[in-house]
């Protein structure tokens, strides 16, 4: 390089935040893919290896194995866009800070920057106690109901996502969809006839589904994607569909990408930001559950994408991080400041933005 000067110019904020959460997915998976001892004590059955989901997800190695698993995230996003943090193994530590361990408490933290152990106690539906960072930054670009789109497969997410009811716009649970497209109209008629096994969850297709022709109509400039099949798969012991269901959340992430990535208005004008609500159990015989008992089920993980970041690929031995660290590091990026608002949400990532 002698001769040249190196200037790094750096690129400005980002217009647009797509946050998007897969309900309680292991760093085991995320970053070893298709587990092996859990797959057969799950399977229950003789002949688990020659199970389709174990041939298509099986390999020697866990580099291999994970990419068998998501093979957008690790063979494209997390090469050329993005860094993930949450590795264990590399040293790599990123916690829950709230003690219960579950979905609403897990979810508000990420979305107000807060654990609130004593006021977030269960899932009941509730309105979120606090503002969320939908809402601030709906409040700090002045945007209308549309340009803050919330998809969700939880239909408590109803309540999370906003503390002002009414402020976004929010299609959660077994819910109507109301679109111009008649194919979109079918789906959203359909998702009342093939019912889950779960009352207050809808099968990630259709959210999946509402969530991109809203896109195409609104191009909201805050966007949450909320995916919740991979953990009630889990708790219903089928370790099979939680792998199935995770190649999908990959290949739906791919098609997110690609619509904006494709979009000139939004190219490279996007901050994604992918992460987990909670961990679960951490051996064969407890991966299906999570509480504030699991040590396993404290670890989440986070993976960011925006054009202003420049690093790429897994993080590794960096001081631990927490889930309430997710919002103001968002709205760093973004360009905004969360924490002159809320002072008691956990700081941003320094090593993330140096
Ligand atoms: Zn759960």
């Amino acid at each position: 390089m002698a001769g040249q000067s190196l200037i790094l110019v750096r690129a400005e904020a980002p217009h647009f935040l797509v946050l998007i959460t897969l309900d309680g997915v292991r760093t085991e998976e995320l970053f070893g893919g298709l587990d092996q001892e859990t797959y057969k004590a799950a399977a229950k059955s003789e002949a688990w290896e020659s199970q389709e989901t174990y041939k298509r997800f099986w390999a020697e190695t866990p580099k291999k194995r994970r990419e068998k698993l998501m093979p957008f995230f690790w063979r494209e996003w997390m090469v050329d866009h993005g860094s993930v943090i949450g590795n264990r193994r590399q040293g790599s530590q990123m916690n829950l800070r709230n003690r219960h361990r579950f979905s609403y408490p897990g979810y508000s933290e990420i979305l107000t920057g807060t654990a609130r152990d004593k006021l977030i106690t269960s899932n009941d539906k509730i309105q979120n106690p606090h503002p969320t960072l939908l809402e601030f930054l709906q409040s700090e670009w002045k945007l209308p109901k549309e340009q803050t789109g919330v998809f969700a497969s939880w239909d408590t997410m109803e309540f999370i996502a906003e503390h002002s009811k009414g402020s976004l716009f929010i299609n959660a649970g077994f819910q109507p969809y109301e679109s111009i497209e008649p194919r979109v109209q079918w789906l959203s008629s359909l998702q009342f006839e093939t019912t889950t096994p779960w009352n207050s969850v809808r099968h990630d297709a259709y959210t999946f589904a509402f969530c991109m022709d809203h896109i195409q109509r609104n191009l909201p400039r805050v966007l949450y994607l909320s995916l919740g099949e991979t953990d009630d798969w889990a708790h219903d012991g089928r370790y099979d569909r939680v792998l199935e269901n995770l190649e999908r959340s990959d290949r739906y992430i791919q098609n997110l990408w690609e619509a904006y990535q494709s979009n000139p208005t939004t190219r490279d004008q996007t901050c994604f930001v992918l992460t987990t609500d909670h961990g679960r159990g951490d051996n064969p015989f407890n991966w299906m559950h999570h509480n504030d008992k699991l040590e396993g089920a404290r670890h989440t993980w986070m993976a960011i994408c925006s054009p202003n970041l420049e690093h790429r690929g897994e993080w590794h031995h960096h001081p631990e991080v927490y889930s309430d660290q997710i919002a103001s590091t968002a709205a760093e990026i973004l360009g905004v400041d969360f924490i002159d608002q809320h002072p008691e949400a956990g700081k941003p990532i320094s090593f993330l933005l140096d």
